[in-house]
């Protein structure tokens, strides 16, 4: 029997909970994930990359669940002790266990392996099930244009303004720095070639999925994929975290309507809304199918069903 071969798009955890789900849904499958590096950062000479850990540790067992990242049963001493000295910046939570895999990834990158190979590298010990590449091996670092009160007028890496400001400041705009001259990350484009289908977890539409979709080829290769895409937007809310302040930047509403006319008929071929958002399905969206389910990832069963809605709408658009 052919085997299916699956495609995701991934931020951190609106991406690694859905992929949960979706191993239960299809184990069989072949899964391939493209993850967000916009959201990679050097902090205390390492370098750490919170969208890709996210998957990795969620699905290999590791992750803290009630927190969404970083992992389970941690501990802050080195934090601790650096912020003896007076280092910072104390706004980023990095605990002694999650130290270690920077660590790791910090003298791979440093020895020549590039991001892709350090995180084969890293997913040796995980086994999360899928396979996990960064979109790009290239430096792609998401800034944010800010008005400062202070400051006035600047640009602050994403991790500044979503973690430290948690998003308080309005986004004057959202940049992928980087990312017009990145190449996608060696395995990326075959796999979506290859693939049966294209998903979209309900990842951040801004700084996660469009990210990736920055990266000079992705864009193109996915279009022309049978896509599927999964709201993060449930009556005109996020679920969890700050995206209204994300698509508000870009200037789109934060609807699941109008996230989907966003992504447009060109890249997506179906459209999974929740069922508060109903009247989105009954209407419509210019060249999109759209089906109304229940999109709360709240346990397993619950993301099981999600995914494989996701599949099933694409089986049969495809
Ligand atoms: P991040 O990188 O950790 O911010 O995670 P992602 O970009 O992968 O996902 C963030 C998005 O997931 C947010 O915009 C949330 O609205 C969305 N999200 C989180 N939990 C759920 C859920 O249970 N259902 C749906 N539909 N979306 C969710
Ligand atoms: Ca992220």
């Amino acid at each position: 029997m052919h085997c299916m071969k699956i495609v995701t798009l991934a931020g951190g955890i609106g991406g690694a909970r859905f992929l949960r789900g979706l191993l239960r849904a299809e184990p069989e499958a072949e899964i391939t994930v493209i993850g967000n590096t916009g959201d990679d950062i050097s902090l205390f000479g390492l370098r750490v990359c919170p969208d890709l850990d996210t998957v990795m540790y969620t699905l290999g067992g590791g992750i803290n669940e009630e927190q969404g990242w970083g992992r389970a049963g941690e501990t802050f001493t080195v934090k601790e002790e650096l912020l003896a000295y007076g280092v910072g910046p104390s706004w980023f939570g990095l605990g002694d266990r999650d130290f270690a895999t920077h660590i790791v990834r910090t003298q791979m990158l440093e020895a020549g392996y590039p991001l892709s190979a350090v995180t084969a590298a890293l997913c040796d010990r995980w086994k999360p099930g899928v396979r996990l590449i960064p979109m790009t091996d290239d430096q792609v670092e998401t800034h944010v244009v800010v008005d400062d009160p202070e400051h006035g007028r600047r640009a602050i890496h994403f991790q500044e303004w979503w973690v430290r400001t948690r998003a308080a400041l309005p986004a004057v705009s959202i940049a992928a720095v980087g990312a017009d001259d990145a190449k996608p990350a060696p395995g990326v484009l075959e796999a979506v070639e290859e693939a049966d289908a294209v998903l979209f977890p309900p990842s951040n539409p801004v700084v996660s999925i469009g990210t990736i979709l920055a990266v000079p080829g992705i864009r193109e290769a996915v279009a022309a994929k049978t896509v599927v895409g999964v709201s993060p937007i449930i009556g005109d809310a996020p679920v969890r975290g700050m995206a209204d302040a994300c698509l508000t930047a870009i200037g789109v509403e934060t609807s699941a309507r109008a996230v989907a006319a966003h992504y447009g008929a060109g890249l997506l071929d179906g459209w999974l809304v929740d069922e508060a958002d109903a009247a989105v399905a009954a209407t419509g969206v210019d060249g999109i199918e759209v089906r109304s389910r229940p999109l709360l990832m709240s346990d397993p069963d619950a993301t099981a069903a999600i995914a494989r809605a996701a599949l099933d709408l694409a089986g049969e658009l495809s």
